[in-house]
């Protein structure tokens, strides 16, 4: 029996693909996108479901179900994040395959869109159990993912971890002398085994730098800015750490088991102590005060960071936020509906594609260095990267200014239009 909030969710999944699917339109019409180019774009190229069999600590045998969807590679290997959850369905991943296209396409990549998942709550299953049913899924995933075909990275309840156990599933599925050359299957391995030194904080620091761009342009310190996040995972954590380093307060924290506040702030270092103390849960945090779940948007502040799942700023509870800035961490988190109601109220949003970018990018350059054989040490990785951020953020506010949208349009405008272009030089083959 699926509980309310497991079918609540669902219903948020379903609508993560009709969200991508109505910004794709909206941004087709508005530029006029060539509309064979349009065909291929609307769909995904690719949705890979495999059920697989795992056997348990107790000996028995349980099937589960795996997806994998590649949505469009015209600019090179599909690449995107692989989520244990128990709402991973074929829908959700489909949309996240498409943010994906977009956001490899914004950033100028050489890489194309993907997502997968398991549709498993990961808490119920011990460490072996997951090791076994990431090295079975990546044996039937097969040749479906490779260094220069599919490359997939950590997500929702994966880390590097899962990726070191993909990566060696994978070499040792190869021959002994084209081992070495496939390290570069999955990104955000661990340091020691082929990963990217500041892989684990690059979202999160690419989420701060967004912020701090957009503060900067518009003449705001963050210092004492108020800020809540939801999702205390990678993501919200390593965003939360740099901004507190600017001077900026945490006043709520809402994750998967509780919803958390305190006005006088709530210090970073000492949350994610108690929480890799408590199972990966800020419930009951002792120096702040319990909230209710629907109460947790309507905190006062004046950013606000989505970091957990899709579909969480929707016209139900977009009014309620009070914040200046939505700087999304998470993947879709506003519905269409939600962000019209924040636009309207002149809350601006920093949309996923180009915020949490700095995973992707951090990825990228692990795809290079096992590429090259090469070892970047973490300030350059973070040099580096704020270089790039730096340079698509003033894209995406160039563009916006040039064609007055919001800075989503903006950023799917000159996404799409990377894609169009490549296509039209290319032609169809055959
Ligand atoms: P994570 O597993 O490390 O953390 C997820 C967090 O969300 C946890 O704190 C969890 O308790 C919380 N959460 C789960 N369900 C929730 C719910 N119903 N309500 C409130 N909180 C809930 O995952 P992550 O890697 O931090 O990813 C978070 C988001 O960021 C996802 O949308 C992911 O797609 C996106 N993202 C991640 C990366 C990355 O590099 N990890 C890159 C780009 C985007």
């Amino acid at each position: 029996m699926l509980t309310k909030e497991l079918k609540q969710q669902k219903l948020r999944k379903r609508g993560m693909y009709e969200n991508v699917m109505k910004q794709f339109n909206t941004v087709a019409d508005l530029i006029n996108l060539n509309p064979n180019i349009r065909k291929i774009l609307g769909i995904t190229n690719n949705e890979l479901v495999i059920h697989f069999p795992v056997k348990m600590d107790n000996g028995e045998v349980e099937i589960l179900t795996g997806y994998r969807v590649q949505h469009n590679n015209a600019l090179g290997p599909y690449k995107g994040g692989l989520r244990y959850h128990a709402t991973t369905n074929t829908d959700s991943v489909k949309a996240l395959a498409m943010w994906m296209t977009w956001k490899t396409s914004l950033t100028g990549l050489p890489f194309g869109g993907a997502k997968g998942g398991i549709q498993i709550d990961p808490s119920n299953y011990s460490n072996s159990e997951l090791e076994r049913i990431t090295r079975r899924f990546t044996y039937a995933l097969g040749d479906n993912i490779g260094p220069d075909i599919d490359i997939p990275a950590p997500d929702v309840n994966t880390n590097s971890q899962t990726m070191a156990w993909i990566a060696d599933t994978y070499m040792s599925t190869r021959s002994p002398s084209d081992r070495s050359n496939n390290q570069h299957v999955v990104t955000g391995k661990p340091v020691g085994s082929g990963g990217l030194e500041g892989r684990d904080r690059a979202t999160g620091y690419g989420v701060y730098l967004n912020i701090k761009f957009w503060t900067k342009e518009n003449n705001i310190s963050l210092k004492n800015k108020r800020y809540i996040v939801q999702g205390f995972g990678n993501v919200g954590y390593w965003t939360a750490h740099f901004l507190e380093k600017d001077g900026a307060i945490l006043v709520g924290v809402q994750d998967a088991y509780g919803s958390i506040a305190n006005v006088n702030g709530i210090q970073v270092e000492d949350l994610q102590q108690y929480v890799l103390q408590n199972k990966g849960s800020i419930a009951n945090y002792p120096k702040s005060q319990p909230i209710e779940k629907d109460d947790f948007y309507a905190l006062s502040c004046d950013i606000c960071i989505p970091a957990a799942l899709g579909n969480q700023i929707t016209e139900e509870n977009a009014s309620k936020i009070k914040a200046f800035l939505v700087a999304e961490g998470a993947n879709g988190p506003t519905s269409v509906e939600g962000e019209k109601i924040l636009l309207k109220n002149g809350i601006m949003v920093i949309p996923d594609i180009l915020c949490n970018s700095g995973g992707v990018i951090a990825s990228y350059f692990e795809w290079l260095q096992n590429r090259s054989g090469e070892f970047w040490e973490l300030e350059e990785v973070l040099i580096k990267l704020e270089k790039k951020l730096k340079k698509v953020f003033k894209k995406v506010l160039k563009m916006s200014r040039k064609r007055n949208v919001d800075m989503r349009t903006a950023a799917y405008i000159i996404a799409i239009e990377r894609i169009e272009k490549s296509y039209l030089q290319r032609g169809i083959f055959p």
